[in-house]
């Protein structure tokens, strides 16, 4: 893939429109997590090396193309400007008032940071008057966005349409992206090893077709390891299953088969009576699950096997939880599996918000080769498609 990096844009006394993903967890003014502005930390300062004239643009939640101070980026502009140790102008209302004055009046020691896009309706809309807007006055345009580079919206595509492709690139986050997941899409060594988990097989079809041409093993697990189970005729108890998809089962088993991919199942559940959070915990130590019981967890035979797999594997990519690990007694599968990965000698990238907060949960997220800050846009990535946002800054 031929982006277009930093490195091919010359910033000297320029005016940037810098697009990042600051969508960080606001509470009452308070920021819960403020991982997403670390990371965009070292776009920023490479190019405040180069000129202050910066606009800083993020969305915040789904204010709906309303005005909504709850998702006001305003706490991020007090953050950014403890971490850069620069006062951060902060612009209300660049639709009336056009932004690049402000950029051109700045001291040194100034920046902009814009308030959140999705509070104009033409942002998600891609409006080609919103993008005039943004990209008023602008010379540059970088985005470091990944997690929204599967959205067609106006800063994340109809700005950089708007300014010739020599005077657009992507920052370093969206580079170090785009190159660990396409290291998973591109001739991965060999044994690469697939762990889907989560609730669905029909939100992760794509994905897992495309990969399904890449690796060697799949592991599954979560709810959707009962689907696939169910199909092989195991008794599953009341665990979720989604009955009208067996279709998709049927065309994972076919494609693996043809592609000689090993499946794995779980041999063993924790499983519960009921679907609470204080439901007791019941081990069923045989892959048939009783009647009256739900598979909340995969079981310890079931870790170790899965364990095997990955701990034999030089390239590992793992996406969703494998039981209900928000919910203490149904945690210890997904930990397990999140500490055998982190221990694989291999590469390993882990997508999807979820599996991402149980690494962190793990404690073993800095073990990984890589962990993406972008749930859907990776896993769209590792479908193979061309992501817009991605696209608009190739050579
Ligand atoms: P996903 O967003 O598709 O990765 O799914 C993540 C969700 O799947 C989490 O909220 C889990 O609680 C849920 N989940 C995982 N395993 C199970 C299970 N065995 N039964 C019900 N829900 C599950």
């Amino acid at each position: 893939m031929n982006l277009r990096t930093l490195q091919d844009l010359d910033f000297v006394g320029k005016k940037v429109f810098l697009r990042l993903d600051l969508n960080v967890p606001i509470k009452n003014g308070v920021i819960k997590d403020d991982t997403r502005i670390l990371e965009a930390i070292p776009t920023i300062k490479h190019i405040l090396e180069h000129t202050n004239k910066v606009a800083i643009a993020s969305h915040l939640g789904r204010p709906d193309g309303e005005v909504d101070l709850n998702y006001s980026l305003e706490p991020v502009g007090v953050r950014l400007a403890e971490l850069l140790q620069r006062d951060v102008v902060f612009v209300n209302d660049y639709m009336t008032e056009p932004y690049d004055q402000v950029l051109g009046q700045l001291d040194p020691q100034q920046i902009v940071l814009l308030e959140n896009l999705r509070f104009n309706p033409g942002e998600t809309k891609n409006d080609l008057d919103f993008c005039r807007q943004l990209a008023r006055g602008i010379d540059l345009y970088v985005n470091d966005a990944f997690g929204t580079a599967h959205r067609a919206h106006a800063s994340t595509v109809g700005v950089a349409d708007l300014l010739d492709p020599n005077r657009r690139a992507a920052g370093l986050l969206m580079e170090k992206e785009i190159q660990a997941l396409g290291s998973i899409l591109n001739q991965p060594e060999a044994p690469f090893t697939v762990i889907m988990g989560g609730a669905k097989v029909s939100d992760k079809i794509a994905v897992i077709l495309s990969l399904l041409n890449r690796c060697n093993h799949l592991i599954i697990g979560g709810a959707m390891a009962y689907t696939f189970l169910k199909y092989k005729g195991h008794a599953v108890g009341s665990s979720k299953v989604e009955a009208d998809r067996m279709d998709l089962v049927e065309t994972i088993f076919r494609n693996a088969e043809a592609r000689r991919v090993q499946i794995h199942l779980p041999i063993d559940h924790g499983c519960a009576a009921a679907f609470k959070e204080d439901a007791v915990r019941v081990d069923i130590a045989e892959r048939a699950i009783p009647a009256g019981l739900m598979g909340l967890d995969i079981g310890p035979k079931t870790v170790e096997a899965y364990g095997r797999v990955i701990r034999n594997s030089r390239t590992v990519f793992w996406n969703g939880p494998m039981g209900v690990f928000e919910w203490k007694a149904f945690a210890q599968g997904t930990m397990d599996i999140a500490r055998a990965v982190a221990a694989c000698e291999g590469r390993t990238v882990v997508g999807g918000g979820d599996s991402v907060s149980a690494a962190n949960q793990a404690g073993v997220a800095d073990k990984m080769s890589h962990v993406s800050t972008g749930g859907g846009a990776a896993l769209e990535f590792l479908e193979g498609r061309v992501l817009p946002g991605i696209k608009v800054l190739l050579k």
